[in-house]
């Protein structure tokens, strides 16, 4: 592929991603996902926003300081304390990129920052040269582009590549924009900029009108060759650019896009949609394009038997490209543990030593109980390994009574640090009854805001999968456990939540 058909993939799963309510994740969760998305081959991980706040800091520190496949960016706002931590997260990294932004639109500057054009001009231009001393590439973006009077952009774009900034990206940050008109946004700047060749066009689409793709598709008909998108198109509001719409359009259509692909490797988007899916707790929708469960299930009798006489009836894509097994049936009680973790690897994940010996063993476990294993098993069994929350609850046990004629009632015994705590609570229900009993152990309040079952795999004796969702203290954490029985699952769930209370940040600078 010459350079000219290369488009850039600028994940911020990391960082516009996270902002998703309830998304957020911690330091070690984000270093799982960055690992997985250098696997995919992306060419630029945003992995966060530095002084939004130490845990911030951290994360894209420990990513920085890993990572030397992908570009490593940190986003800052035009001041000089954000382009400094920026600039301190990414002192390791091997290829570093501060990312830099100001809002340019008249409502913006008028409501929010109450600074004229040329002020705003002028603090952007200072804050891209002092980011260039600092680092050799300078991403910008006048936040709200695409509202932003087309005449004022260009001027504003000039000047700040002409300040040393290398790639110069225009957010539809409202999601307002519509393909036609945003194409030609970007053919404006590339005609009318006369320096605009020295820097890299990067489109960044949210999707409060459901136009995210295809607004970021008419950005590269029309010259853009970095395209900014998150895992599953998770994002604030109605999310994001989804990532793996992108790649796969561009390979399926490429004849309507000049030739230009992308150097992600297909065949791990399945497996690093659901990391992030399990990581974050936002669920994926059954029939979301690419990655939702039944993207490539055929449940008509005509098109099923077309499918069997010739796939490409109605079949554009195989689900071997987007990482989808024919058949996801993997191991059995007789898979030795190289196996086991070969398949894991498969799916995405990187375990320790130790963790990987403890997942083995539930592995074994599992097989006592489940004839048949799914990737999905697994995929649940190294989630609840990675110790992503510290356990600094334990459940010891769990005993509950309800039915129609009874009222609800739980016994729950916790550990924590050696020592045994006990109560018993009533409530509307049984998993009601066993919150309430654990608030009283912890001395909590919590608000259950969302309660979610599934079952991981299929069959009978599949494990469930519960995925809460809380309010404590003011912050916002989620919680997942999974067990063959769901009211247990629901307990370690809760515990998981709420031993995530203080481990994530949960307010944006
Ligand atoms: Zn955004």
């Amino acid at each position: 592929m010459d350079a000219q058909n290369q488009i850039l993939i600028f994940d911020t799963t990391l960082r516009d991603g996270e902002q998703s309510p309830g998304a957020s994740m911690n330091r070690e969760e984000k270093l799982q996902v960055a690992r997985a998305l250098a696997r995919l081959k992306v060419d630029i991980i945003e992995a966060g926003f530095p002084i939004a706040s130490p845990g911030d800091w951290d994360a894209v520190k420990a990513i920085a300081d890993e990572l030397d496949g992908p570009v490593v960016a940190g986003l800052a706002r035009s001041l000089e304390k954000d382009i400094k931590a920026a600039a301190g997260a990414l002192k390791n990294a091997k290829r570093p990129r501060i990312h830099v932004f100001l809002a340019t639109s008249a409502i913006h500057r008028e409501f929010k920052l109450k600074k004229a054009k040329d002020e705003i001009l002028k603090q952007a231009v200072n804050a891209v040269k002092m980011a260039a001393a600092l680092c050799p590439d300078i991403e910008f973006s006048p936040e709200d582009a695409s509202r932003t009077e087309p005449d004022f952009l260009c001027e504003f774009v000039q000047a700040v590549i002409e300040a040393g900034a290398t790639t110069v990206n225009i957010p539809d940050t409202v999601g307002y924009a519509l393909p036609e008109q945003y194409g030609a946004l970007i053919r404006t700047l590339k005609t009318k900029v006369p320096n605009i060749n020295k820097a890299v066009i990067s489109v960044h689409c949210h999707n409060d009108l459901g136009l995210a793709v295809a607004n970021t598709l008419a950005g590269i008909q029309n010259g853009a060759r970095q395209v900014e998108c998150t895992i599953n198109g998770i994002g604030e509001r109605a999310g994001y650019a989804a990532l793996e719409e992108i790649v796969m359009v561009l390979r399926t259509r490429k004849e309507s896009f000049g030739g230009c692909n992308t150097g992600v490797d297909s065949s791990r988007l399945t497996p690093v949609s659901r990391l992030v899916s399990s990581l974050t707790g936002v669920h994926v929708q059954r029939n979301k394009a690419i990655v939702g469960e039944n993207a490539f299930a055929h449940e008509s009798g005509i098109h099923q038997d077309g499918v069997l006489k010739e796939r490409t009836t109605y079949e554009i894509m195989r689900p071997a490209d987007v990482g989808l097994e024919q058949s996801n049936l993997v191991l059995g009680k007789h898979s030795g543990k190289h196996a086991f973790g070969d398949q894991l690897k498969k799916l995405g994940y990187t375990l320790g030593e130790k963790e990987l010996e403890d997942a083995f063993e539930r592995f074994k476990t599992l097989c006592d109980k489940k004839k048949t294993i799914y990737d999905a098993d697994l995929e649940a069994i190294a989630d609840d390994l990675l110790e992503c929350a510290p356990a600094v609850w334990e459940l010891e046990l769990l005993q509950v009574s309800s039915g129609n004629k009874t009222v609800p009632t739980a016994t729950v015994r916790l550990k924590k640090d050696g020592k045994v705590y006990q109560d018993a609570a009533i409530g509307d229900g049984p998993i009601a009854a066993m919150t309430n009993a654990i608030d009283r152990i912890i001395g909590i309040k919590t608000k259950l805001l969302d309660f979610q079952v599934r079952s991981v795999s299929i069959g009978h004796e599949a494990q469930g999968e519960v995925d809460v969702k809380l309010e404590c203290g003011g912050a916002l954490v989620h919680g997942r456990g999974i067990s063959t029985d769901i009211i247990e699952a629901s307990a370690k769930a809760y515990l998981n939540a709420v031993c995530r209370v203080g481990t994530v940040k949960n307010k944006k600078a």
